[in-house]
């Protein structure tokens, strides 16, 4: 702390630490502690966790204290289920204005799975994405050509995607250049090169991964797992997210899924049926763009794998 901070104001959360929240008065990055007084949980909100990274706060300072008196509405949010077949949720991060899902052609495996059911969590939380492939130093002719119907997938379906390497800094002046001013949240699976990404982008940051956590804890029912937002010395916020799994789309309505599916959404308004569910339903706009391949069946089944996971929840 090397400025005296206002004694009531407007913050950022930048951090939870588990016992205590960390703000700054962003754009200003000086970083002061801070605690909830009273119940200030969102009205309507099932989140576990009352407070987010990226929240707008209302906060009064004393004696090297603060306290977070109330909690601005949020833009946006991306959410996470916090453990399997429960609907319990928990926001990992809001107010953002970019998402960066990176992925990679080698190793670790890309899942298509997990990458539609991030990117239709973005949808549905009004946070634009962009697709970032890692690691393209590494391409061969067997890469370079999965990379190819990757981008045809996702390109097709309507993503933005940028192909970068963190090792030979290709595109990453790209990437800090679209992260200036801005709030961006950068995720993945862990080993896709998040870390170095963030490094090659500012290397005078100093990453703390406050909880790698095991595969076995994210299971649990009481895991955190701790966001951090970070000043790039470029301008603009990032917020590094531990490799996440079981990330997952909370209380959406079987007929809006497909909403959350660009490609789906550009055609279902001819659908004879409404709502069309897109499985059964005769006069189909969706089966027959699928059947003409400009929907790719890759997606296709993601939708209906998350159609059927929902029902579980039922
Ligand atoms: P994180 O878990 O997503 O933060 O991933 P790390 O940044 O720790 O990277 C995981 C591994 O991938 C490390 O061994 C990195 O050196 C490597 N890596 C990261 N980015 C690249 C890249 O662009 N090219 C290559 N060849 N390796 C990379
Ligand atoms: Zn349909």
């Amino acid at each position: 702390m090397n400025q005296a901070i206002p004694s009531k104001g407007e913050a950022v959360v930048v951090k939870h630490t588990g016992s205590h929240y960390l703000l700054s008065r962003l754009p200003e990055w000086n970083v002061f502690p801070a605690v909830i007084r009273g119940k200030i949980r969102l009205k309507g909100s099932t989140a576990t966790n009352p407070v987010a990274v990226g929240d707008r706060v209302d906060y009064i300072f004393e004696d090297g204290m603060g306290a977070i008196t109330a909690i601005h509405p949020r833009k946006n949010y991306i959410i996470r289920r916090s453990a399997n077949l429960s609907r319990e949720a928990h926001i990992i991060a809001s107010n953002i204005d970019h998402a960066y899902l990176i992925v990679t052609m080698a190793f670790p495996e890309t899942k298509m799975a997990f990458v539609d059911r991030f990117l239709t969590t973005c949808e549905a939380y009004g946070v634009p994405v962009t697709i970032v492939i890692n690691k393209t130093d590494l391409h061969d002719e067997v890469l370079e050509q999965m990379a190819g119907a990757f981008r045809g997938i996702y390109g097709g379906a309507g993503y933005e995607l940028l192909e970068v390497s963190a090792i030979t800094g290709t595109n990453v002046d790209v990437l800090r250049e679209r992260c200036r001013g801005k709030i961006s949240l950068m995720s993945g699976t862990s080993g896709v090169g998040k870390s170095s990404l963030i490094k090659a982008m500012d290397p005078s940051l100093e990453l703390i991964r406050t909880a790698e956590i095991s595969q076995a804890h994210l299971q649990g029912r009481h895991t955190t797992t701790f966001y951090e937002m970070y000043p790039l010395a470029t301008g603009g916020f990032i917020i590094d997210s531990p490799g996440i799994r079981g990330f997952g789309l909370v209380d959406f309505k079987k007929e809006e899924l497909s909403t959350y599916f660009p490609e789906m959404l550009r055609v279902m308004d001819d659908c004879r049926f409404k709502p069309c569910t897109h499985t059964h339903e005769p006069g189909c706009a969706v089966k027959a763009a699928l059947e003409a391949g400009t929907i790719s069946p890759d997606r296709y089944y993601s939708y209906l794998g998350m159609l059927e996971e929902e029902n579980k929840y039922r």
